[in-house]
């Protein structure tokens, strides 16, 4: 297998999240009678690291309660929401461009670091959008592998060329959920030749405490750009809104390489966007509750006898010790992602509720 295709493959991690579109109801495994003689009243899914409390009851409260223009064009909304992340951020609004969902932001990126005709240098596993978006048109890339305890492999990366054109970094990475602090972080960036484009993919940070992000870097680092998402600690993966952080350069660039500036978006999801960025309590409540039953779950696979790697994000990755956990949680109603890296098979399941980890770690249980 080569590098690149060690890389995640978005569609095998969905592949179980997709058939809740139409063919759920066609699945011998999912069907309402199977999972009956299972003892599962519903499916669980626990496959795509989304927020299970969320979004907060105040966003709901705002779409619900709408009385704007629907029949406008959601411009203004856009420029609002620009506003809002700019003041909470501490940054210029010309510094932040949004996206139905941050997956979006990657493809463009894929396509402006083609467009740079640059060379893509980045770890897998790792999120492939946008290594897949810029093989996908024929652009180059470089994919080391991970350390040996599955981070990104720094040292290699800065090593890989004395200036390498791009390097995509995702933190805390997905499926591994192995993070670098923001010291850590910091100090690889710096090191790196300014004329390099860094490409930081925060999608899990909140989840890592406050202060971990590189946003503060974005004023000195020119060739920085962060990408973040309202998809998870937010809750609001349906409402798809991700934005990303550049300098006002790099957005105006950015901005040639589509129709017109957000046309992406919808008002609602603008105003929900907003709205969510002062539920401070919200963020504070989720992260500790996901802790506390990511610890219990990480207890519960241990006992089980399976590695886990250390995690700061809403998943944990685990090695299946061989077994095919994905097709056998199956059968009992829940759904978690799995891919082989080096020869090995590896598990990543979502943090969802208490009883639906507590649901997960029985059916484990019987498969053991
Ligand atoms: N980045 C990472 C690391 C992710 O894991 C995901 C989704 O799982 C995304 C970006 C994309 O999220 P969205 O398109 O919902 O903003």
């Amino acid at each position: 297998m080569t590098r690149i295709q060690q890389s995640i493959n978005r569609r095998d991690w969905l592949g179980t999240a997709l058939t809740m579109g139409g063919s759920l109801l066609l699945s011998p495994y999912l069907s309402k009678e199977f999972l009956r003689q299972n003892d599962a009243e519903t499916v669980i899914k626990l496959n795509a690291n989304e927020n299970p409390y969320g979004p907060p009851k105040s966003v709901l409260d705002s779409i619900r309660h709408f009385d704007g223009a629907l029949f406008r064009y959601q411009g203004i909304y856009a420029n609002n929401l620009r506003e809002q992340l700019a003041s909470f951020h501490g940054l210029e609004s010309q510094m932040i461009m949004l996206g139905a969902g941050s997956s979006v932001l990657l493809q463009l990126l894929g396509h402006y670091v083609q467009q740079k005709s640059a060379t893509l240098h980045y770890c897998s596993p790792t999120f492939n959008i946008l290594p897949d978006t810029l093989k996908k048109a024929g652009g180059k890339l470089n994919s080391l592998p991970l350390t040996k305890d599955y981070k990104f492999d720094l040292a290699a990366l800065k090593e890989a060329d004395e200036t390498p054109e791009a390097i995509y970094l995702v933190n805390p990475n997905n499926p591994t959920s192995t993070f670098y602090d923001r010291t850590e972080m910091e100090l690889f960036c710096k090191s790196i030749n300014s004329k390099t484009l860094i490409i930081l993919d925060e999608a899990y940070i909140e989840y890592a405490g406050d202060g971990q992000s590189l946003v503060g870097l974005l004023k000195q680092m020119p060739n920085l750009i962060i990408v973040r998402t309202f998809s998870k600690i937010y809750g609001m993966a349906g409402l798809r809104m991700g934005y990303l952080m550049a300098s006002a350069a790099i957005i105006r660039q950015l901005q040639q390489l589509v129709p017109w500036p957000n046309h992406d978006l919808s008002t609602l999801s603008l105003v929900a966007a907003g709205n969510a960025l002062q539920s401070s309590s919200f963020v504070q409540t989720t992260r500790t509750t996901n802790a506390r039953v990511m610890q219990s779950t990480i207890k519960g696979l241990e006992s089980l006898g399976y590695r886990c790697s250390p995690s700061v994000a809403n998943f944990v990755y685990f090695n299946t010790k061989g077994k095919n956990l994905r097709a056998a949680l199956e059968g009992y109603g829940v759904q978690i992602g799995q891919l082989d890296y080096e020869n090995q098979t590896y598990a990543r399941v979502t943090v969802g509720k208490e009883q639906e980890m507590e649901r997960f770690v029985q059916c484990l249980q019987k498969l053991n």
